[in-house]
């Protein structure tokens, strides 16, 4: 594997890195370099928009984790990731030099440690090398992902290849996640999922404890393609046990 990451192949072969810093300029500096260096940022300003965006801009395949946040220190939410079994790498950065600081980051379950202000090149050094050690989503890449054909139900005509997505005619724009979980759903079809099983399939989380993420995401997929919402016929809830999806419509209801 080269130094840098692989880009070529389009949106999905690039890694996503969630920053994490309160620190506007800080934060846009970060966002810009490991933009131009091939990489999907997504920031979030505190402890709470860190754990919504693991949810909402999953898979994060990196995390740049500032120490002190408005809503707290980061070394409880590092060792909540890592209880949870997400093992994503984390890399701290702290203006805290002191070493107790270095191994209290450490213990928590960071990766790595860069003291602020840090050198940038050091830094996305620093990035690829932690990408290369976790084996970068090698073991979440599914053989089929640049081969998974088409899909039609109802009206909707869904084509994961080149994201090219109608229903009833109408084109709808799909995010990866989106399309993501449904390919997994038409997969699955006809299986009752449960939200974690989602959450770990889809959103490579496991015991995430915000499972309410993935019913607005199923909110999103009856809006794109149910005729009636409120009454859906494809996306079908069982009640305390999760989703089903029914490609040719719910018997029951029709
Ligand atoms: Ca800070």
């Amino acid at each position: 594997m080269s130094a840098v990451i692989t880009r070529e192949g389009g949106e999905r072969s690039r890694a996503t890195v969630l920053v994490v810093e309160d620190e506007a300029h800080i934060a846009a500096g970060l966002k810009l370099n490991l933009e131009l260096d091939g990489y999907r940022v997504v920031l979030a300003r505190s402890l709470r928009e860190a754990a919504a965006q693991l949810l909402e801009a999953a898979p994060i395949d990196l995390i740049l984790l500032d120490v002190m946040l408005p809503d707290g220190e980061s070394y409880g939410f590092c060792k909540q990731l890592r209880d949870s079994g997400q093992y994503l790498p984390v890399i701290m950065l702290t203006a805290r030099s002191a070493a107790e600081e270095r191994v209290r980051g450490l213990d928590s379950g960071a990766d790595d440690y860069m003291p602020k202000p840090f050198v940038l090149s050091e830094l996305l050094a620093r990035v690829r090398s932690a990408l290369r050690r976790s084996g970068w989503r090698q073991q979440d890449a599914p053989a089929d992902e640049t081969n998974r054909g088409k899909l039609r139900f109802g009206s909707a005509e869904i084509d994961f290849d080149t994201h090219s997505v109608t229903a009833a005619g109408k084109p709808v724009r799909m995010t990866q996640l989106e399309l993501d979980l449904l390919y997994y759903f038409s997969q699955n079809a006809g299986r009752v999922l449960s939200r974690d099983e989602l959450l770990e399939r889809v959103w490579k989380l496991r015991n995430a404890p915000n499972t309410r993420s993935v019913d607005n995401f199923i909110a999103r997929l009856r809006r794109y393609f149910e005729p009636l919402p409120d009454k859906p016929v494809h996306f079908v809830s069982h009640r305390g046990a999760g989703y089903k999806f029914l490609p040719a419509g719910d018997p029951g209801k029709a």
